[in-house]
């Protein structure tokens, strides 16, 4: 797994602005098909606590 930044730090897998997941997910957000960033999403993301 490469490493993978990420600033979403309230998910539960980051650690430092770091991903620590072993396996994430991405997927397309709400779009058939994405044309930009903002048209995709982690679906591993999963909230603290
Ligand atoms: S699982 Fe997704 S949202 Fe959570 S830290 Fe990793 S890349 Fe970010």
């Amino acid at each position: 797994m490469p490493d993978i930044k990420c600033s979403v730090t309230e998910c539960e897998y980051n650690s430092d602005v770091k991903c620590g997941a072993p396996m994430i997910q991405v997927d397309h957000n709400n779009v058939p098909k994405s044309n930009n960033s903002d048209q995709t999403k982690c679906d591993t993301f999963r909230a603290k606590g």
